[in-house]
């Protein structure tokens, strides 16, 4: 791993999750400390992070290639760009309408049998693609007692609700105390199920994944992990060791790809990952369609690119590696399945039906 920056740098250290937090990138005159930035990009980077913060931990910054920095993938998803601030009238901070879904403060209730709980807004790094980048106007906090209890409750009097999504930010940056209690009290709700945890930490402070972090995820399973690697350079050996502890706890990874401009959008680069991916046992899940969010039009791709890239894994590799491509329905109509078309027409006993190698076969419904 290349941390020429950081050299001086006790491996210790570097291998601490609190020290990689403290020293984040978060800053315009820490950056100028370890890139080269013109007097002109100082001048529309200083009114990009007054709009949309910076934050990257040391650990993910050290996976640029300086050699293509413009190409590159983690320098795309975590440097702010001066094009965060073109096409400022297009999108919306909130297309999704979450606040509309919201029974009480940081709860999102938009399906029949789950609902999201936003747990904190702080994140290791902050991604520039971030659809919920309307949280980040507000300092650091995470849920307090009273939040977390008022939710609680309102869980408690819907027995049709059977999963918990924990959500922000990254809800494994809050306390480990208010964490054990958040699941701790989720847990003692019969009707939960199951409990889902959405975190980036893998990807971006995979050092996170402690003994004690498991410690607490481990009393309160069964517990399932959606994380969101975007590109195969993410999957490190520190990030293989973070899901593998996780996995060793009793923990299923699922994977959340964004479709992104430049950053992933060709079938080769998301073969090669959720390959990878599979390897460290982690499932891709979903491939969104980048969302329409005020700040994040310049990685927004045409949605017929993201069709392309199932077609072309879909039969042509292992089903294993096959993610369900979607997008989140404008003004809260939640994620629509989109698949290339494999039917070509049906009658009432009748199916024309089209495989993966164009190869047409009609197929007769029993009587
Ligand atoms: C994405 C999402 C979920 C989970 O959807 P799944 O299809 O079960 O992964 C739940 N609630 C909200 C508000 C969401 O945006
Ligand atoms: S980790 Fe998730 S919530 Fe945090 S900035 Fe990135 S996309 Fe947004």
């Amino acid at each position: 791993m290349q941390r020429k920056l950081w050299s001086e740098i006790a491996s210790d250290d570097w291998n601490d999750w609190s020290w990689q937090l403290s020293n984040r990138i978060d800053c315009l005159s820490e950056l100028k400390k370890v890139m080269f930035l013109s007097e002109q990009q100082e001048y529309s980077l200083k009114k990009v992070t007054a709009t949309f913060q910076m934050g990257v931990t040391p650990y993910y910054f050290s996976l640029i290639d300086f050699e293509k920095i413009d190409q590159d993938p983690i320098f795309l998803q975590a440097i702010p760009s001066e094009k965060e601030l073109d096409d400022w009238e297009k999108g919306c901070w909130d297309p999704l309408n979450e606040e509309m879904d919201s029974p009480a403060p940081g709860l999102i209730h938009r399906y029949p049998d789950r609902v999201l709980m936003v747990v904190t807004n702080r994140c290791a790094t902050y991604c520039r693609h971030c659809n919920r980048k309307r949280n980040w106007q507000r300092a650091e906090y995470s849920m307090k007692r009273s939040e977390i209890d008022q939710i609680i409750s309102y869980i408690s009097r819907h027995p049709e609700l059977r999963e918990v999504i924990l959500s922000g930010g990254d809800p494994f940056l809050v306390s480990l105390e208010t964490l054990d209690y958040i699941l701790w009290s989720i847990r003692k709700i019969e009707h939960i199920g199951v409990i889902r945890l959405g975190s980036r930490i893998p990807v971006t402070l995979p050092q996170r994944v402690t003994d004690d972090l498991l410690e607490v995820l481990g009393k309160h399973g069964p517990i399932w992990v959606n994380t969101h690697f975007n590109h195969p350079k993410e999957i490190t050996p520190e990030a293989a060791s973070a899901c593998e502890k996780l996995v060793k706890t009793g923990i299923p990874i699922n994977n959340q790809t964004v479709l992104l401009k430049n950053v992933n959008d060709d079938y080769r680069t998301m073969l090669n990952l959720n390959h990878k991916l599979l390897k460290i046992r982690v499932r891709p899940y979903y491939l969104f369609q980048s969302d329409p969010i005020k700040g994040t039009e310049h990685f927004r791709t045409k949605v017929a690119k993201g069709v392309e890239i199932i077609e072309r894994l879909q039969g042509h590799t292992s089903g294993l590696a096959v993610p369900r491509f979607a997008i989140d329905a404008p003004g809260g109509g939640g994620k629509v399945p989109i698949l290339p078309n494999y039917c070509l027409s049906w009658s009432p006993d009748r199916w024309t039906l089209r495989n993966y190698k164009n190869n047409i076969y009609q197929y007769y419904d029993p009587k």
